[in-house]
């Protein structure tokens, strides 16, 4: 089965690690996510020079009432060959409820294997859920077939991470960025031509007649990706995941691409769910972050929020590893998390972070899970030192339940007080 993006047949259920097939899976429900207000900064890479956004509709908390799209507790489960006769499973999505407000940029930061790239190709059905469902502008399209789908493909589309191999060599510009017009059934040369020609533009691809002739072989990294960018704008879409965009490009290209994307997503009132694994640039560019920690959502809120005021030890871990640009704390010693993060293949019983984290409650970070609540208004945890997090009674051992109270400062990574 292949799916249609951007003209390129895509093949459906599988994962980077090769063929796989998705399987049902017991649902767990995650509880709620809460968007909230919006942070643009100038950026040089550090966390610092934010600033809200006062009157953004989504900053009261609460799932978006203006959703465009929205997974409900969505599982994704691959099956994984382990030579002839044996097989695997890997949880890469485990439960995830999770919606994108119209106009706004949700960011997805997590290490590589935690289910970030999975969930914005389920919310773009280039994967198959095993459970949960997936909606887009209020119409439900998890089980859709291709014929179904050609509606939502022109309103959704995707920036993929590198605009080396996302591009036929062989094919110029102009025609790259008209093929998903031509895939559209677009047949007037002059209409192809005047929306090509403006995607190149707003792209900043200048002159546009003079790059419509080029080969991606004959551009930098970053003009590549503008040429992807261009190519999922002449759709003139309302949601675009954007993968890694700036992964795999010059670090002097990255800050450029970043408020091009901004600008493209404050211009055009499309929403973007941007994927990184750089918590700094998700800071810059986006209105909300989702933390995920293999396979679920561990912290959610305004930017703003989750980067001055992590609650999760995982996000603290995250945030305390963003190197400073202050050469005065080069030698600053850095809290590290141990270990790394176990394969979606081999998930933890409980907190899927209590492996690694340092201030677990034994029998009771080993033996729940604890779901995604909203710790203050717009800002959700899934972590037992925050008493909305912890469904149900507690075990024996809930004593450890006491640092609930603690301030913000002694919930940071660090020893526990
Ligand atoms: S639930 Fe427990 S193990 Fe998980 S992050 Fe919170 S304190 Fe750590």
């Amino acid at each position: 089965m292949t799916e249609r993006h951007g003209g390129t047949p895509v093949p459906v259920g599988t994962t980077p690690g090769g063929p796989s097939t998705p399987v049902d899976q017991t649902a767990t429900r995650a509880v709620g996510s809460a968007p909230t207000a919006g942070v643009a900064t100038p950026e040089n890479g550090s966390l610092a020079g934010a600033a809200s956004r006062p009157g953004d509709p989504r900053s009261g908390g609460g799932q978006p009432t203006d959703a465009l799209v929205a997974l409900d507790a969505v599982h994704v489960t691959f099956v994984t060959r382990k030579g002839l006769f044996r097989s695997g499973r890997v949880r890469a999505l485990n439960g995830v409820t999770l919606a994108v407000a119209r106009g706004e940029t949700l960011a997805l930061v997590g290490e590589s294997g935690s289910g970030k790239t999975t969930l914005g190709r389920v919310s773009l059905r280039l994967t198959d859920p095993t459970s949960g469902t997936v909606t887009f502008d209020g119409q439900d399209v998890t089980r859709l077939g291709d014929a179904d789908l050609g509606w939502f493909r022109r309103r959704a589309q995707i920036v993929f991470q590198d605009p080396f191999s996302s591009l036929n060599p062989y094919m110029r510009v102009g025609d790259l960025v008209a093929e998903p017009l031509v895939i559209d059934g677009v047949r007037d040369g002059g209409e192809r031509g005047e929306r090509v020609r403006a995607a190149l533009e707003a792209v900043e691809l200048l002159p546009a007649a003079r790059f419509s002739e080029k080969y991606p072989t004959q551009m930098s990294g970053g003009q590549r990706q503008r040429v992807g960018i261009a190519r999922a704008l002449v759709r003139d879409p309302e949601y675009i995941v954007a993968d890694e965009p700036v992964s795999m490009i010059d670090a002097s290209s990255r800050i450029e691409i970043l408020d091009l994307l901004r600008g493209l997503q404050e211009g055009r009132g499309v929403a973007f769910l941007s994927i990184t694994h750089d918590i700094a640039s998700a800071r810059h560019f986006a209105d909300r972050i989702a933390v995920m920690y293999l396979g679920q959502v561990v912290e959610l809120g305004a930017a703003g929020q989750v980067v001055e005021d992590p609650l999760h030890p995982y996000t603290q871990a995250l945030i305390a590893a963003v190197p400073e640009p202050d050469p005065s704390n080069r030698f600053r010693r850095r809290a590290v998390v141990p270990g790394e993060q176990t394969g979606a293949a081999d998930l933890p019983s409980g907190c899927p972070f209590h492996p690694r984290c340092p201030r677990r409650i034994p029998g009771v970070c080993d033996v729940v899970r604890p779901l995604l609540a909203d710790h203050t208004p717009g800002h959700a945890v899934a972590c037992h030192l925050y008493p909305a997090s912890t469904p149900g009674p507690m075990p024996p051992g809930s004593v450890a339940l006491d640092l609930v109270g603690a301030s913000s400062a002694t919930r940071r990574l660090g020893p526990t007080p």
